[in-house]
């Protein structure tokens, strides 16, 4: 039986032994003897893996998970999708490497891209693609408002996250990740997202009026307000490694307003939401408004080939041959396979499945909303976040959220953290996952948090960390 048969077989996760096996020892320690201090996943997840299929992975020593992760949302339609593997197989045979010529492959994947638009956009929107990944996009989408504005400021959110180059990094909220590198982007200014669970003004449901929004408003058009009208806000629609934090409608409607008022580019970071993820092509489209550019990547091939591109509104389109260029903005193999994701996203009612699995992932966290050490579960399509906070102070219960993650992982759930001090489980399943499998791996996280949240909140001075 081959690999992937074998793992299509698979029925339950299973795990023999302590994590990590001996095998992937062997591997993690080889990784650590050679890969850079700045590795990350394999410190919390500490598997090797040998093979994938759909929505399960199997590590070197044959312990078999369901994978929630998915590399970083990237695999909406789960691991090696074979209609996928097929598109870019083919592909591969014939031609893969196009910097931006067009192609057959690149033409294809540039009309789905288009049609998965709100119609009032398709007409207006023109694609750039950049280098391949989330950051480099974001960068092109930054860069593309500064050319088309003649400004150089940006507003960006606290909790945000718009990946790790040096522009990128000074749009994200991370502190840690920043601090150590002096001399930052200039002209990068943060403002409070609607997090309304742990609201960033200290309001209450009772006390809000959406003040989050007032204050960048009264910012904005104050002659005193600091800050001069800036090239762009950007926005993540849910932030994802904040900790799956959906914005307020009203917060983006109001946004949305401003920016059109004070003709500053609206771009909303669809790095992570986009293709499909939170149950509408685009989470914008959620929210009634229309931006002005969408960064869009992780998910575009559908099968973890790299690919970026910004889609934004054509009087936008002020740069000059070669304004944004890279080696690998002409990945055939990811074009292929991301037109063939979209007619499977088209022809199996993929969209209908994440919402499907977004009432029942709702409805088996709900077991969670009582428990002391759980501040909030929150989710929108297959995005999901149960945020653990210490129940005598309130505090971000980080640690406790990676016990959380590694209980989950030797009962053969692969979960990921986000959130301030990683304090948020995060779920991300492929997006075509099964009732049966969100069944099982919801009752997996459920009773990891049972079994590692202290039996009692700690004394007044006991702290988990
Ligand atoms: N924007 C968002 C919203 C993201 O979630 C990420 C990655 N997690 C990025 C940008 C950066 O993407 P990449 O890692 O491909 O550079």
């Amino acid at each position: 039986m081959s690999l992937i048969n074998d793992l299509d077989a698979a029925v339950a996760p299973r795990v023999r032994g302590g994590l990590p096996g001996p095998r992937s020892a062997e591997l993690l320690a080889r990784q650590e003897r050679r890969e850079s201090n700045a590795r990350v996943y394999g410190r919390h997840l500490p598997i090797a893996v040998e093979a994938a299929s759909g929505s399960y992975v199997r590590d070197v020593d044959g312990n078999v998970f369901i994978d929630f992760l998915t590399g970083a949302g990237v695999l909406s339609l789960g691991h090696n999708h074979p209609e996928l593997v097929a598109a870019a197989a083919e592909q591969l045979g014939r031609f893969c490497h196009g910097l931006d010529l067009p192609s057959p492959a690149k033409d294809a994947f540039t009309e789905a891209q288009l049609s998965m638009l709100p119609t009032a956009m398709q007409g207006r929107t023109k694609v750039h693609f950049c280098g391949p990944t989330g950051a480099n996009a974001v960068d092109a989408a930054i860069k593309l408002c500064k050319t088309a504005t003649g400004r150089g400021d940006v507003i960006a959110f606290q909790g945000g996250f718009h990946g790790t180059t040096h522009l990128a990094m000074a749009l994200t909220g991370l502190v840690a990740n920043k601090s150590p590198i002096p001399n930052g982007v200039p002209g990068v200014h943060f403002f409070p997202f609607s997090h309304c669970a742990d609201c960033p003004l200290g309001l209450s449901r009772n006390t809000c009026a959406t003040n989050c929004a007032e204050l960048l408003e009264r910012a904005l058009r104050d002659p005193n307000g600091g800050i001069p009208l800036p090239a762009a806000v950007i926005v993540e629609m849910v932030q994802g490694e904040g900790g799956v934090v959906p914005a307020d409608p009203e917060f983006v409607q109001r946004l949305r307003r401003l920016t059109r008022d004070l003709d500053v580019p609206l771009v909303v970071d669809e790095v992570q939401t986009g293709c499909g993820r939170t149950g509408t092509w685009f989470a914008f489209e959620q929210y009634g408004i229309e931006p002005d550019v969408i960064v869009a990547s992780k998910a575009l091939s559908g099968i973890g080939q790299p690919v970026a591109i910004i889609l934004y509104d054509e009087r936008l389109d002020v740069w000059v041959p070669g304004a944004h260029t890279g080696t690998f903005r002409g990945n055939q193999v990811a074009f292929a396979a991301g037109a063939e994701a979209v007619r499977i996203f088209r022809r199996d009612g993929v969209l209908g499945n994440v919402r499907a699995r977004a009432a029942q992932i709702a409805h088996r966290l709900d077991a969670l909303r009582t428990h002391p050490w759980v501040r909030d579960i929150r989710g929108r399509g297959l995005m999901w976040g149960v945020e653990l906070a210490d129940p005598v102070d309130g505090r971000p219960a980080g640690v406790l959220a990676g016990r959380v993650q590694t209980r989950c992982l030797a009962e053969g759930l692969i979960v990921e953290l986000g959130g301030r001090d990683d304090c948020v489980v995060r779920l991300l399943p492929p997006l075509n996952v099964a009732a049966d499998v969100v069944d099982l791996a919801c009752a997996i996280l459920v009773d990891a948090v049972a079994c590692c949240a202290p039996a009692r909140p700690p004394e007044v001075g006991v702290r988990l960390r």
